[in-house]
């Protein structure tokens, strides 16, 4: 669990605003779902959460540190899963714990006995267990994104950041894999940021809804108050 505080943001890439003045505060342990069409500025805020982008301007503290860069406890689901098509589901998952353990030793496959405990245990989360030997490559879209989840989660994250992890899935794939990240999400209090541009899922799944367009925030409120499309 995590509380985010989010001040003053901006980002600009030339003449581009892709964050402008962007604030917000997420408690710990809440499920944010990020809306907004494509451009409006949610890759680059999740990628600024994660300290891959730096901003502009203003800051972002996780729990009163602020973020200057990739931190360990901040996981990240891509659209484009980023798996390894050539190995296990299981191999994949423990590629999670790479923070933890130096690079010889995970070359030499030597994951210490806790970091495959929590590659199965991720791996059951994410309803993938029986499938943990399969080869990554041989599996489904939906399966392979779910792969991703259980590697975030052995990453053992406080937040965890999704950048529209759904968005190449059809819509029965992704409705399964939005329910496996709020149930992660809810099994280990994590607090989550999913991205998303479909209106539906995102009702389904969001218990906060922060819109977005050209850069900015247009609309911050809870499943009670969301009835704009953004
Ligand atoms: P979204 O995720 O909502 O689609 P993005 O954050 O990807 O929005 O993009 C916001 C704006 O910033 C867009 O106009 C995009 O073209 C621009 N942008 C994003 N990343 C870069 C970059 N690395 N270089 C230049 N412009 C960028
Ligand atoms: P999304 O809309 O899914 O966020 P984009 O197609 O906007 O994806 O961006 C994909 C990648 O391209 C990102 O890494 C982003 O930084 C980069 N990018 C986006 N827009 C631009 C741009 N105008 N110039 C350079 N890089 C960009």
């Amino acid at each position: 669990m995590s509380t985010i505080e989010v001040t003053d943001l901006s980002k600009s890439y030339g003449d581009v605003q892709a964050l402008d003045d962007v604030s917000f505060t997420i408690p710990d342990g809440e499920f944010v779902v990020l809306l907004g069409q494509s451009g409006a500025g949610k890759s680059t805020l999740l990628r600024c959460l994660n300290g891959i982008t730096r901003p502009t301007e203003g800051s972002i503290s996780i729990d009163g540190a602020e973020v200057l860069g990739p931190r360990n406890d901040v996981a990240m689901i891509f659209q484009q899963h980023y798996i390894l098509e050539q190995i296990s589901a299981y191999s994949n998952a423990l590629t999670g714990a790479l923070g933890r353990t130096s690079f010889l030793r995970s070359l030499l496959g030597r994951y210490g006995d806790g970091d495959k405990r929590e590659a199965l245990r991720a791996l059951d989360t994410v309803g993938l267990l029986d499938e943990a030997n399969q080869r990554a490559g041989n599996m489904s879209g939906g399966q392979q994104q779910r792969v991703g989840i259980a590697r975030a989660l052995v990453q053992e994250p406080s937040l965890l950041l999704a950048d529209e992890p759904v968005a190449s899935l059809d819509p029965a794939s992704a409705e399964t894999v939005m329910r496996y990240i709020r149930d992660a999400a809810a099994e280990r209090d994590l607090t989550t940021i999913a991205s998303l541009h479909q209106v539906n899922i995102a009702r389904e799944f969001g218990e906060r809804f922060i819109g977005m367009k050209d850069g900015e925030i247009v609309f911050d409120g809870y499943r009670e108050e969301f009835t704009v499309d953004v």
